[in-house]
């Protein structure tokens, strides 16, 4: 039987016990409106609430300034591999910068060819995605229409501990597997996107963070849905959007504000658990290989490979028996994957780092 405190799973994630029970509590009767959150209208003044709230929790979360909006959409981190060249490249004559660290940001960059021209700045397939660049190693043009990188990336388990790229391009990065894991400084960034699947929520809706300066940018002929000023305009409630999604993130927003105490006490929390897995891996003496290299290492998706694959199949079926779940890589890459976002107890990666240990004694003995 799986064991819902030990879903490793790469996405959609783990979410705190807290919150799915008022999920759950919401869909038979949302306390202080006496409707189940699935019928209730996405125009009535309470879902404007809770937008509202949600938006003001992030921007207490990231201490975002006024000059930035906060946006949520549809059509996952996928559809901003889209939205983003068609506003920030199109019709403008530049070039997009991308950086092509891993699967996700190889996903990014086709979707930006279509709206004008790319230029891949750096690219680590040949490295096996196993390490990010340095700054010394980034030739950025200061004419680019942008810079694009993904901040973790989820299936190779790497995250940029730095931020690349030059001040005075506007920087654009998918934070789909990082985002509120860690403080930033948001005054660095033009536009950020996460969709809520991996660190924030249930799938269905994408949170975007775009500078209000950029939107005078916008070229003529999107379709509305397609163009950023139609949410902005509506608050986020343009066409009906993802009720219950959006409300679950509001829950978690609250819980990483009262509960947990912001995200200086979040990033704490999430160092410590990834330093007890990448700890396991570094004590078994080669039985464990990790995957990305040391200082690029991420602190929400731990990869690692055994000796052979009989061996990682006998791991996976071994801690499947123990309740784990969610441990097998990315279909592209294979080998184990644990997945430690914010919602993932460190009570959970002691378990797991455990495991390993046994796992490792036994099959050496
Ligand atoms: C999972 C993931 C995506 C894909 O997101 P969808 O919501 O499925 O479109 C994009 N970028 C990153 C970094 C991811 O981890």
């Amino acid at each position: 039987m799986m064991k819902n405190d030990l879903n490793f799973s790469g996405g959609p994630g783990v979410l705190p016990e807290s919150v799915l029970a008022e999920a759950q509590q919401a869909i038979a009767s949302v306390p202080e409106v006496g409707l189940s959150i699935l019928g209730i209208s996405h125009r009535s003044d309470w879902f404007a609430a809770v937008v509202a709230e949600a938006e003001r929790n992030i921007r207490e979360l990231l201490k975002l300034p006024d000059s930035h909006a906060i946006l949520f959409l549809q059509g996952g981190a996928t559809l901003q591999f889209s939205m983003i060249p068609m506003l920030l490249l199109r019709g403008s004559g530049k070039t997009a910068e991308y950086l092509r660290t891993g699967y996700w940001s190889g996903k990014a960059i086709p979707e930006a060819a279509l709206e004008g021209d790319v230029r891949v700045l750096w690219d680590g397939e040949a490295q096996g995605f196993r390490r990010l660049p340095g700054a010394d190693e980034l030739a950025c043009a200061a004419d680019a229409a942008y810079l694009h990188y993904v901040s973790n990336e989820t299936v190779e388990g790497t995250q940029f501990h730095d931020i690349p790229g030059i001040d005075g391009v506007p920087r654009v990065c998918d934070m789909s597997s990082d985002f509120l894991s860690r403080p930033i400084d948001p005054e660095r960034y033009d536009l950020i996107y996460a969709h809520a699947q991996k660190n924030l929520g249930p799938a269905g809706v994408t949170v975007v963070i775009v500078r209000r300066a950029l939107l005078e940018r916008v070229p003529a002929g999107l379709p509305a849905l397609l163009d950023y000023r139609s949410h902005l305009n509506a608050r986020s409630i343009f066409n009906t959007p993802p009720v219950f999604a959006i409300y679950v993130v509001l829950l978690v927003t609250r819980w990483l504000l009262n509960d947990v105490g912001g995200l200086e006490r979040m990033a704490a929390v999430n160092r410590g658990k990834a330093e007890a897995l990448y700890r396991a891996i570094d004590q078994s003496q080669g039985f464990y290989e990790g995957w990305a290299a040391l200082n690029d290492r991420s602190l929400m998706n731990v990869v690692f490979r055994l000796q052979s694959a009989q061996l990682e199949a006998d791991f996976l079926e071994r801690a499947a028996a123990e309740g784990f779940s969610g441990l097998a890589g990315h279909r592209s890459l294979g080998g184990i994957r644990a997945s430690i976002y914010n919602a993932m107890t460190p009570a959970a990666v002691a378990a797991l780092g455990a495991f390993m240990q046994d796992f490792t004694a036994q099959r050496s003995a």
